[in-house]
């Protein structure tokens, strides 16, 4: 039995959430897989009524479940934020999420705005969670004067650097992936690009199968917009990781389709699409629910139900080929038309499966 928490947060993660869920149920119904999905109420309705964020309580039996698909946090009427912060970023922080996995994967050519893009272009991002610039160490200095100084650390730790790289290495190996490219600026942050590139090569050495390479941040970013195709499994930190999976998210379709997933291995498993609540088109049933439903495809695959992942990946690339989808990729259907087209498709064309 998997038990997974369903939180759909703000604004558009309230529309594309049921559809993730429709899918996830096709999928379980299908494929034999028992689910059990509780729905949560947290977000910025609730901290608006109530004053709060997520309780302690809450926390311990939100964390409790295998897995937790997330819909998107952040309300204008929250500026503060103060609910994304105990949230979202509470559980990453909390839970040690330290493998933020965002695969951006290209299914027809005419989703990227690259004009000569050869498919398949599959990244596999394997970006740091917990460490790095996001850790908020340092500080202010004369603040508000013109002398005013600003710090910001980037820690890395050689076992939070190891445990990502090994991540990496070990989806690699598991899947018969050729590469593994680590992403670094080591030329000008000698400390920091010393530690990675050590325990990159020394990591590397138990895979000598996989060719690996290091490249700069920004000869990556070059190579992305001109031969995206020559790359495979990404690692890189957590600032570099979320620069280059947003350009790679981008190169493969935009962030209606794109799905992440954070895990601390073999303990707990969080997923969200990539896009935010996205106020503008909140409310109107035109929201991309695709990121979401590829959560439920990676959640399946991470529990080891891989055909069923597949066959909710095949169901989006079916929806994509047909144009079943919402107006961002050029279709007419509302968020719910897509997301029960979807979980048709899965029902129908896993009949017989088990
Ligand atoms: P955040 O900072 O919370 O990640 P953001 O402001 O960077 O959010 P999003 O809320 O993700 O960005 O969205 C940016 C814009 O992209 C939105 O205003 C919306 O127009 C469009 N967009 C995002 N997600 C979707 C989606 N699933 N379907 C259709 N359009 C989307």
């Amino acid at each position: 039995m998997l038990r997974i928490a369903l939180v759909p947060g703000d604004g558009i993660g309230t529309e594309v959430v049921p559809e993730a869920r429709r899918v996830l149920e096709a999928a379980a119904a299908t494929y034999g897989i028992e689910v059990e999905v509780e729905e949560w109420d947290l977000g910025a309705e609730r901290y608006l009524r109530e004053g709060v964020t997520i309780t302690e309580d809450e926390f311990t039996r939100l964390s409790a479940n295998d897995a937790l698909l997330m819909g998107a946090f952040g309300d204008p009427r929250v500026p503060g934020e103060e609910h994304v912060r105990d949230i979202l970023l509470g559980l990453r922080f909390r839970l040690d999420l330290y493998v933020n996995f965002r695969p951006c994967v290209l299914l027809a050519p005419e989703l990227s705005p690259l004009k000569r893009v050869k498919v398949p272009v599959r990244l596999e991002i394997f970006r740091e969670n917990t460490e790095g610039m996001y850790v908020g160490m340092g500080g202010v200095f004369r603040k508000g004067t013109p002398q005013e100084v600003a710090i910001e650390e980037d820690l890395n730790s050689r076992a939070g650097v190891e445990r990502i790289i090994r991540a990496a290495f070990e989806f690699a190996e598991a899947r018969g992936r050729g590469r593994v490219t680590l992403v670094d600026k080591a030329n000008a942050m000698r400390n920091a690009g010393g530690l990675w590139r050590r325990v990159f090569a020394e990591v590397g050495e138990g895979y000598p199968e996989i060719e690996q390479s290091a490249v700069y941040v920004d000869a990556m970013a070059m190579d992305l917009v001109r031969r995206p195709e020559q790359y495979e499994v990404l690692v890189t930190s957590n600032l570099f990781g979320d620069i280059i999976s947003d350009l790679a998210a981008e190169l493969t379709g935009g962030l209606g389709l794109a799905p992440s997933a954070n895990i601390h291995p073999g303990r707990h498993a969080m997923f969200e699409p990539v896009h935010g609540s996205a106020p503008d088109i909140a409310g109107q049933g035109r929201a991309n629910p695709i990121g979401a439903v590829r959560c439920v495809a990676l959640l399946l695959d991470h529990f080891g139900h891989q055909e069923a992942a597949e066959r909710v990946e095949q169901a989006v690339a079916a929806a994509i080929a047909e144009g079943k989808t919402t107006r961002d990729l050029g279709g007419g259907f509302s968020t719910s038309e897509v997301g029960a087209w979807l979980a048709e498709h899965v029902s129908r064309s896993g009949a017989g499966a088990t």
